[in-house]
């Protein structure tokens, strides 16, 4: 969302600047209708969190916070489970249908990445890291993924 304060910025910088990552109308719907799935707790964690990151000019710049996932049917957790192991492609969760936090509702994880300028998706760690922070300054009952013991990192993923 454009702020008043931010074109007026626009207007009088006489440089080039670089464009913030803009959810159009559909995404904002679908991101309010999967935050919408989450525990109160969670979503007001997530909330607080993109607030502050939208707050912060450079972090803005890097990308928009976004919610690729919240609830998860048992289903479709079994299909994400098989990719890795009876199915191609990288081993995404160690969580049978279920099993995981996605598949409650409402849900007790969310997976966030982030829309860049151009458009394309990015999971990056670092970022990730960066959003990690904020959501557990938010809600200390946060639990990041990035912070799950052992091997596998699931830095997209938050729960509580
Ligand atoms: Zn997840």
């Amino acid at each position: 969302m454009e702020t008043g304060l931010s074109s007026t910025v626009a207007s009088l910088a006489p440089v080039k600047l670089r464009p913030v990552p803009k959810l159009s109308d559909v995404q904002q719907r679908i991101q309010a209708a999967r935050l919408g799935q989450a525990v109160p707790s969670l979503a007001a964690a997530y909330s607080q969190a993109l607030a502050r990151w939208m707050g912060d000019p450079v972090l803005r710049l890097a990308g928009v916070p976004i919610l690729t996932d919240c609830y998860r049917s048992p289903e479709r957790q079994n299909e994400l489970f098989a990719q890795g192991r009876s199915k191609p492609g990288p081993v995404v969760t160690y969580k049978r249908g279920g099993k995981s936090k996605h598949n409650l509702l409402p849900a007790r994880a969310l997976d966030v990445a982030f829309l860049l300028a151009d458009g394309e998706v990015s999971w990056s760690g670092l970022l990730l890291s960066k959003f990690a922070r904020l959501m557990k300054a938010a809600d200390a009952r946060v639990h990041w993924g990035g912070d799950f013991p052992g091997d596998f990192k699931d830095r997209p993923h938050f729960e509580v």
